[in-house]
């Protein structure tokens, strides 16, 4: 592999193509497989073109083969083929898992939901998310790696499509692609995509660079024949057999470079590289040796990638010398397995090898990168990819399409929160990707999320549950403590101005007699509204701070009545603070995922009771409305707006509900039946009689029950009363 990997759109490529050309790594692959999948993606592509006026089919074909270019496994061939059919045919992954495998699905799945992020490259840290989502989703290597074909070939047909579009696909490509090759180590892709992205995005360098490498290539080529010469027999006297090759560097380094220096082409003097290719690393070094004996190095140009390999596991020794005519030549020493790692990066350990077909593949790849590290003594690259691969985030979408980085298990509330403080605050649900869900739902990477508001709401403590970031818990935590902080201060002045009022007197006369100092350490408190905070937690009770005021005293003492009514203001503080810690949640029968204060009413068409199952409905402009889930209404209900609600245990309240009861037409049935009803101390609303023909009477009573087993109980009651039919909820 020491040229280049020529990656060119192949036109009339055809399945016994692909065929050979596997062969001629993977003999005992399943070509039935891969046959199949050729006429599956046919089939499901049938009729569509490509904007360059070809066969739809050509464009995944040409995927396979770069995948097969870079000696990949069969799933990923197979998936490469099959990799537009779930988005632009609508086959369903169900399809994919049930006439291929469960792998090659997967694959297929991933690269359907990198195809939907929506890119939107202008700040770097944007730029670095987004890379991070596309790895995040694909979960599989195979997937980035397939993605990568699958761009590099779209990229070769951009002419076909407007300027515009030409530019955003190019840019994007440059930004998160070119960056995930270059990690990955996978070179070839990575110089190839960067001259496709040069073309496109800045024309006029690429093609005045084309043709001034292409004005001197006669030259040139002699040029290289002659230094490969040179170097051949200078490794040949110290008898070194070496492979050697020259050629001209890719257009996107040359353009680095000018870019880099702020000079022109011509003054840009190294643009040949050559390569030496030998046996082992031994053969590495007495290659450069002899190399820098016979031509003269220039100082700090020598890179030894050997010693220390680059992140993405690339190896080489790197040096620039003298070459004949004066001219700086750049040269690269490795052996045949450096140089495929510098080719096909990750996949290079991901190709097909004896009995890898076998593995477990997601897992097994991570696992063989740790042990071929560990032999090869390098943690760097080891903690490169695993940051790539074991991403702990979850990355979603913004309204405005910006990626944000949550923690693993984040809900919408970790992400109002992460927008601003009173976004957080005043959240009372979310749409995620356009329907509403629950508070404490999951964010997936490349969810989109709408967090909706309302000014009248506020923090609960239970959404220190729902929360998974720090920065969330910490401000709904400062916003629960400022509101008892408070609530404390109110609760701690009324009892105090009330206690000083049985005396007579009032903290502006205290503090007129320099009296309120005293107060003030006895609440060891250092202004005044720690004094109040101190009593209305009923730290320090109000009796105690009367006997610290000598003034006081001898009123207190004088009456007996006083000692009395303070003790009284004590308790009734007591009372206060307690029944306000309570307050919170028994004010709801019904919890909405832990928002309380919700406006919410029970649905006239179903009167849920606790212990019923029930769902949320949210109104326009209502608030939400819960049925019983068997309830008929909840099905016509605009799809989205439903949301999950529970009951309140801690909430105690008697629950209308309707019961139908059929009897035989007797006199004084329905004093039988309501004495039965009382009997159970069940509270009768209403009553309605009716006369049905053939001698029966029907009776719809509204009762009040605490809950289902009341209902059960009251119904089970009525149906043992004589001359009863039938008893039903309505
Ligand atoms: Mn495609």
């Amino acid at each position: 592999m020491l040229h280049r990997i020529d990656f060119s759109h192949e036109r009339y490529l055809k399945i016994e193509d692909l065929v050979r050309r596997i062969k001629g790594y993977y003999p005992e692959a399943d070509f039935t497989m891969l046959r199949k999948a050729y006429a599956f993606a046919k089939r499901a592509h049938d009729g569509q073109k490509r904007s360059s006026g070809e066969e739809f089919i050509i464009h995944p074909m040409n995927v396979a083969a770069t995948i097969i270019k870079l000696h990949l496994d069969m799933d990923s061939i197979v998936a490469a083929l099959l990799h537009d059919t779930v988005e632009d045919c609508d086959v369903a992954p169900e399809e994919i898992e049930k006439e291929f495998n469960l792998d090659v699905a997967r694959i297929v799945v991933g690269l359907t939901k990198i195809s939907k992020i929506k890119f939107k490259t202008k700040e770097e840290s944007q730029i670095e998310n987004f890379r991070k989502m596309v790895v995040a989703m694909a979960k599989d290597i195979r997937v980035i790696i397939v993605k990568l074909a699958d761009r590099m070939h779209n990229m070769r047909t951009l002419q076909y499509i407007s300027q515009d579009r030409q530019m955003k696909i190019a840019q994007e490509t440059l930004d998160i692609y070119v960056s995930l090759a270059s990690r990955l180590g996978i070179n070839s892709v990575k110089s190839d995509l960067e001259d496709l992205c040069l073309r496109f995005l800045k024309p006029e360098i690429y093609y005045r660079l084309a043709e001034k490498i292409a004005m001197k290539k006669n030259d040139r080529d002699k040029y290289i024949k002659e230094v490969v010469d040179i170097v051949k027999d200078k490794l040949l006297e110290y008898s070194l057999k070496a492979e050697v090759k020259g050629r001209s560097k890719h257009f996107y380094s040359i353009y680095k470079k000018m870019f880099a220096r702020g000079v022109d082409f011509d003054q840009i003097q190294d643009i040949l590289a050559f390569r030496i290719i030998v046996n082992n690393i031994t053969e590495c070094y007495k290659a450069l040796g002899i190399i820098h004996s016979s031509f003269t190095p220039i100082p700090g140009r020598f890179k030894d990638y050997i010693a220390i390999p680059k992140p993405n596991n690339y190896q080489s020794l790197h040096t620039t010398v003298i070459g004949p005519a004066a001219a700086r030549i750049e040269i690269q020493i490795r052996n045949y397995e450096m140089n495929e790692v510098a080719e096909t990066g990750i996949a290079a350990h991901w190709k097909y090898k004896d009995g890898m077909a076998n593995r477990n593949t997601k897992l097994a790849w991570i696992q063989e990168l740790v042990e071929f590290n560990q032999n090869m003594d390098n943690r760097e690259l080891m903690d490169a990819v695993k940051n790539d691969l074991e991403i702990e985030g979850v990355f979603v979408f913004t309204p405005k399409g910006e990626v944000v980085e949550l923690r693993y298990g984040s809900t919408p509330l970790d992400f109002a929160y992460s927008v601003h403080t009173e976004v957080g605050h005043t959240c009372v649900g979310a749409k995620v990707n356009g329907k509403m869900v629950p508070l404490k739902y999951r964010l997936k990477s490349g969810d989109s999320v709408d967090i909706l508001t309302s000014r009248s709401q506020t923090p609960s403590k239970d959404w220190l549950n729902i929360v998974k970031s720090s920065r969330a818990k910490t401000k709904i935590k400062q916003w629960l403590l400022k509101v008892e902080r408070d609530h404390n201060k109110e609760v701690g002045k009324e009892i105090l101005d009330k206690a000083l009022r049985i005396f007579s007197t009032s903290a502006k006369t205290l503090k007129k007699n320099n009296e309120w100092d005293l107060v003030m350490s006895r609440c060891t408190a250092s202004n005044d509204e720690e004094v109040y905070i101190n009593i209305g937690m009923g730290k320090v009770s109000t009796q105690s701070i009367i006997a610290t005021i000598p003034s006081l005293q001898k009123v207190g003492t004088e009456d007996a009545n006083t000692t009395k009514k303070i003790d009284e203001i004590d308790k009734y503080s007591q009372k206060i603070s307690q029944t306000a810690r309570k307050k919170s949640s028994k004010d709801n029968a019904i919890i909405v995922d832990g928002i309380s204060d919700l406006m919410v009413r029970m649905a006239r068409c179903c009167n849920p009771i606790p212990g019923d199952s029930i769902v949320g409905y949210i109104t326009r402009g209502r608030g939400i409305t819960v049925h019983t889930s068997s309830c008929q209404r909840v099905d016509s209900c605009e799809a989205g707006r439903n949301i999950v609600v529970t009951w309140n245990s801690d909430f105690n309240f008697k629950h209308p509900v309707n019961i139908r009861v059929i009897t035989h037409d007797r006199p004084g049935m329905l004093s039988k039946i309501s004495n039965k009803i009382d009997s159970q101390s069940v509270n009768i609303r209403s009553a309605i009689a009716k006369s049905l023909p053939d001698r029966k009477g029907s009776f719809i009573f509204e009762i009040e029950v605490k809950d289902y087993s009341e209902l059960i109980g009251v119904i089970n009651g009525l149906e043992s009363v004589k001359d009863v039919i039938s008893v039903s909820r309505v």
